[in-house]
């Protein structure tokens, strides 16, 4: 009897001619989170993925939280697999599933059959699993609308699988799949959510984080890299660029009208982040905004910031509410690292009042009185570049 993991593909199978790459994709990143934990055997057959360890020393336990990560990966199960007579089947359920059936009330049994040449039709393979696991487990009977415990039986080419429920993953579509893009990520609740949805629709991430020090303290950019390292758990590596932004700021501060500071450094956050994201091949920008939550996400400021720049910003998070995405942010485990207090730059420098139905014209022409390519260029020869595993 062996024990493997069963892994079903999400979407990925609706993707018509991609679907290979997408299954390629997954595959390959399946490899690379668990390559570490030992020898495993990774294979693809009849639209299931199935993960067998090739040593005692790597069991199914270590990489199970690796899987539960897994972008692309709609649902997963243990499973035990066998040769495919009813003798090894009703052996292996009574060795494998002996604690999960001894401690339940209800059962039904579902048999699926890909071998159809097998002898025995699906209804037939449950009635006879039905009729043996209710002569061992007298503590058991069979529903078989809400059962407790549903057995499930594949019958395969090269074997039967024998299993219990499978698992929700986290769905979405593989690592990469989607292409590149830029996130803006600060230490709050709402960006690591962002790049954790578009992650999760295949987009490779790149980070970027502006700084203010003094302003902004050097804990509030460990903060932004422990963020990070919890969204890479889902997506992958991610390459962080940290911008000095304090003479920009300052100089907001000084030269321009109160109440467009965060406009205007939104639109400079823009600029910048779209010339890094260029540079490193990405195709889009990523931010945390949701409509109406502050003065600078209503739609005049958020058309005023789109302003600045040509590629596409993707906004994830712009129908959701605080609710529902404080919900997603403790699914991911970022929310305990966002709720730390320490300053981030846009709360530096805010305004006693914001515009909240900014005229763009009226923005650029306060900005337009200086000349901002000077701080841009030097805050691009000035990243600091982090690579987070
Ligand atoms: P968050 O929880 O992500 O901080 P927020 O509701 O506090 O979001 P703002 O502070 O207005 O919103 O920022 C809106 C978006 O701008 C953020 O979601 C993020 O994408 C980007 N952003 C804000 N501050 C920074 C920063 N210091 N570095 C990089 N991006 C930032
Ligand atoms: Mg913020």
């Amino acid at each position: 009897m062996k024990e493997v993991i069963l892994i079903k593909i999400g979407e990925v199978v609706l993707k018509g001619l991609n679907k290979r790459s997408f299954e390629h994709q997954l595959i390959n990143d399946i490899k690379n989170r668990i390559k570490n934990f030992g020898p495993y055997e990774v294979k693809f057959s009849q639209s299931t993925i199935s993960i067998m360890p090739l040593s005692e020393n790597s069991p199914i336990d270590n990489i199970l939280p690796c899987v539960k990560k897994t972008l692309g990966i709609a649902s997963f199960s243990r499973a035990f697999l066998c040769n495919k007579t009813l003798d090894d089947i009703k052996e292996t359920l009574l060795e494998g599933l002996n604690s999960a059936l001894s401690n339940a009330k209800t059962f039904k049994v579902e048999s699926k059959r890909s071998d159809k040449k097998f002898y025995l039709t699906s209804p037939q393979i449950s009635e006879e699993i039905g009729g043996f696991i209710l002569e061992k487990f007298p503590n058991l009977m069979v529903d078989v609308h809400t059962p407790e415990v549903t057995v499930t039986i594949e019958i395969r080419d090269f074997g039967a699988y024998v299993r219990l429920d499978a698992e929700k993953g986290v769905g979405g579509l593989p690592v990469a799949s989607s292409g590149k893009a830029a996130v803006l990520i600060s230490g709050g609740i709402d960006s690591p959510v962002a790049a954790f949805m578009m992650a999760k629709r295949g987009i490779k991430l790149t980070a970027i984080h502006f700084a203010s020090p003094p302003y902004t303290s050097p804990r509030a950019e460990k903060k932004v890299v422990e963020l990070l390292e919890k969204v890479s758990e889902f997506s992958g590596n991610i390459k962080l660029f940290v911008v000095p932004f304090t003479k920009i700021q300052e100089n907001i501060k000084k030269n321009c009208p109160e109440e467009f500071f965060t406009l205007i450094m939104r639109r400079m956050m823009m600029k910048i982040s779209e010339k890094i994201a260029l540079n490193e091949s990405c195709e889009a920008l990523i931010t945390g905004e949701s409509l109406g939550q502050v003065a600078s996400q209503t739609l005049p400021a958020i058309s005023c910031t789109d302003s600045v720049v040509s590629m596409p910003v993707f906004r994830p998070l712009i129908g959701m509410d605080k609710e529902e995405i404080v919900a997603v942010a403790k699914k991911i485990e970022t929310y305990d690292i966002s709720i730390q207090p320490f300053e981030d730059c846009c709360t530096v420098f805010v305004p006693k009042h914001p515009k909240t139905k900014p005229k763009t014209e009226k923005v650029e022409e306060a900005e337009n009185k200086e000349n901002w390519d000077i701080f841009i260029n030097d805050a691009l020869q000035n990243l600091k570049r982090i690579d987070i595993q």
